[in-house]
């Protein structure tokens, strides 16, 4: 007899595929496997005549057997069970279901039938076919015209189907009685939600679509719970380790606003505030500088530099690129060398030669350099930072909480810790996702900024948008062309960006000077310098011209493919262009068009700010498929959760008054022991 212990791959009657399929999904025990409920169902529609199918929609067929048998593939191994269904229209659509040979058994010819699924244009001849859909024989002839229940769709991976998931959960979700409850009582009857067991229950086999919510509202507070303790647990920890505090002094802001160049806007100020508040303390700031591209991020880490040098310390930066990692020390250089004469800035990156490097690490080790700048070759275990006072992490999500944690013990005690991100994340987000540091919003543009002017190209303007590209070069300015995302293999991406390239270089734009540059490329560094100091007038990139390049004289930034970026993603292209106070455009060119990607890419041509623009996102596509799957460790349960923003709010709330009454946790070992694992997963501090 199965407990919730059982390891799934001691479940009778388990084919070695099926196992392979829950280690990938991470389920290993039944437990596991029956907290994995339904993403969402398949309900049967109203019901289509098959000769008005339309390829690519989900669709739903009535129509008789005249045809079903059990096959073998051959060449793959796969056993396939294929039917024909015909409709009173004389329509014949061909129904195929994969490993499934079971079902040939169960069918019969005459059987009046119900299938529901994705409708394609049949590969082979002519005609349309379904592939593993939903089906229900019906008892009669004059069956319902309306096909009532519904179809579990649940992650899947190889060699599993949500019918055979299904069919495993009903077998054992007698068992669901027995999983323990993390959430106590109170908690639970404050915000309404059920029991585990009844969410589980609910959540696999519900009777009505408020069962099916009611469940995934409990589950997803369950696990938002788990995070902010997680957090909260985290953010206390911190507040107990030692930190040297960097005092406030009033005569280095001073002379670090009369060398930066340009005067802070109130955001900047408002944000270098949150961090020189926390820096004065004697524990350790773990802070997130969350701004829009362009809204100087930099001058703002900039001016927490100077502070702590002035107290003596170190400070550290990191990037994820070389070419940030450059523009970076010039940045920092152009804002702080002149009005502090002896604040030394040095770069370290793995293409310099080893001798420059030897040079830059002893430098360093002796405290010669106040800031040094650079990309992971910092975190190499020689580079020693003795007086390491603040570490910045640019762009953090490139890195993971290992790399950061190693940045972080580069001194000798705990450093200052200022992360910052490449693009806004809306605040339940960054809640959501980052709850255990402090956050800071540079929520404001520095003044003077044009909007770029955005539009979506449809074929018919190419030429027009190849002739503005020649406009504005014949005018003095510059151009970036962006390749097409192609996310199954980085090797296709640079073979359609070279492809490209050739094209462009010697059909569309013969008189100017291009250049190319990716993510695999040896001379990439010298191509972009080539472009920030005017020798090529267009520069054709794949992706990694996404990472902050700063090159104010350009002014087009021209899209192919722009669909199949993220609206976050394209924001940040735009971003690009427009920061030398000469008007600029940003050209979206889609590739496949129809009306939801043209509603997403004219979103991105309305909406101009970032921050906005993030949110409306969130909502388009929901947070689950804007930041992908499963990222963070949070589920997309969890994260459609966050599409209510008052949410996040109320589980904090009750994190902090659970850790408040038992700050241990002794009387909710459950709870604290998935606390824990999260801890550990995270490995916060
Ligand atoms: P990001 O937040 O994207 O990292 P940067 O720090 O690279 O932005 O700043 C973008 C550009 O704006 C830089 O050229 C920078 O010098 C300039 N800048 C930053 N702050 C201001 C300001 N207050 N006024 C004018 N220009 C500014
Ligand atoms: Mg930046």
């Amino acid at each position: 007899m199965a407990t919730l212990d059982t390891p799934l791959s001691e479940l009778p009657k388990l084919r070695p595929s099926e196992r392979k399929a829950f280690h990938r999904l991470g389920l290993g025990t039944v437990r596991d496997l029956l907290l994995h409920l339904p993403f969402g169902w398949d309900s049967y529609g109203v019901p289509v005549a098959i000769r008005e199918l339309r390829d690519g929609e989900h669709q739903t067929v009535l129509g008789t057997l005249v045809e079903v048998g059990a096959k073998h593939t051959p060449r793959r191994g796969m056993k396939l069970t294929e039917a024909v269904l015909s409709d009173e229209g004389g329509g014949r659509l061909k129904v195929v279901w994969f490993n499934q040979p079971y079902l040939a058994r169960g069918l019969q010819r005459g059987d009046r039938m119900a299938v529901a699924g994705v409708v394609r244009l049949s590969r082979y001849g002519s005609g349309f076919e379904m592939l593993n859909p939903h089906h229900e024989v019906l008892p009669s002839a004059s069956g319902p015209r309306r096909i009532g229940g519904l179809m579990a769709r649940y992650h899947l991976s190889k060699g599993i189907t949500s019918r055979r998931i299904a069919e495993l959960v009903g077998q054992l979700l007698p068992l669901a009685a027995e999983l323990a409850e993390l959430i106590p009582p109170a908690v639970r009857n404050r915000h309404n939600l059920p029991g585990v067991a009844e969410a589980v229950r609910w959540g696999h086999r519900p009777q009505t679509e408020a069962q099916w919510q009611r469940a995934r509202a409990r589950m997803a507070f369950a696990e938002l719970l788990e995070l902010q303790m997680a957090f909260v647990v985290a953010a206390r920890r911190l507040e107990q380790e030692p930190a040297v505090p960097v005092p406030y002094r009033q005569e280095v802001i001073d002379t670090f606003k009369s060398g930066v160049g340009f005067p802070l806007t109130n955001a900047q100020r408002r944000t270098a505030w949150d961090i020189f508040r926390d820096m004065a303390r004697p524990v350790p700031m773990n802070r997130l500088l969350n701004g829009d591209v362009g809204a100087g991020k930099t001058a703002v880490a900039a001016a927490a530099v100077a502070m702590t040098h002035a107290a003596g310390l170190q400070s550290v930066v990191m990037a994820p690129t070389e070419i940030l990692a450059r523009q970076h020390l010039h940045k920092f250089r152009a804002y702080l060398e002149s009005s502090f004469p002896d604040l030394r800035v040095e770069l370290l990156v793995s293409s310099q030669s080893a001798a420059e490097r030897r040079r830059v690490i002893t430098a360093v080790a002796s405290n010669q350099a106040a800031l040094v700048v650079g990309t992971h070759a910092l975190i190499e275990e020689r580079v020693e930072i003795p007086e390491l006072g603040l570490a910045v992490v640019d762009e953090q999500h490139r890195f993971g909480t290992r790399q950061r944690e190693l940045l972080r013990s580069k001194g000798s005690g705990r450093p200052h810790f200022l992360a910052m991100t490449a693009t806004p994340i809306p605040r339940s987000l960054a809640l959501a996702l980052y709850g255990e540091m402090a956050l800071s919003f540079l929520d404001e543009l520095p003044p003077g900024r044009l909007p770029v002017t955005t539009a979506v190209v449809l074929p018919n303007g190419r030429a027009a948008a190849y002739d503005l590209v020649r406009r504005e070069v014949r005018a003095g300015r510059q151009a970036f062309v962006i390749c097409p995302l192609v996310e199954e293999s980085e090797t296709l991406e640079v073979k359609a960006a070279t492809v490209e390239f050739e094209r462009l270089r010697a059909d569309v734009f013969k008189d100017l000077r291009l250049a190319l540059v990716h993510g695999r490329m040896k001379g990439k560094e010298a191509s972009m310098q080539a472009f920030a100091t005017g020798e090529i007038d267009v520069l054709v990139a794949t992706a990694v011209v996404e990472v902050g390049v700063d090159v104010p004289n350009a002014t087009v930034m021209l899209i192919e493919a722009a669909e199949r970026f993220g609206l976050a993603q394209l924001h940040q292209f735009r971003g690009r262009v427009g920061r030398g106070g000469h008007a600029s455009h940003c050209l979206l060119l889609p590739d496949e068009i129809n009306d939801r990607t043209l509603e997403r890419l004219q979103l991105v041509a309305r909406q101009q700010d970032g921050f906005k623009l993030a949110e409306e996102d969130m909502k388009l596509r929901g947070v689950g498929e804007m930041m992908g799957p499963r990222q963070h460790g949070v589920s997309d349960f969890a994260m459609q959760a966050l599409a209510q923003p008052a949410l996040l709010n109320e589980v904090r709330q009750e994190a902090e008054r659970l850790l408040e009454a038992d700050p241990q946790l002794e009387s909710l070992p459950g709870l604290r022991d998935a606390v824990l694992r999260r801890l550990d997963q995270t490995s916060i501090s």
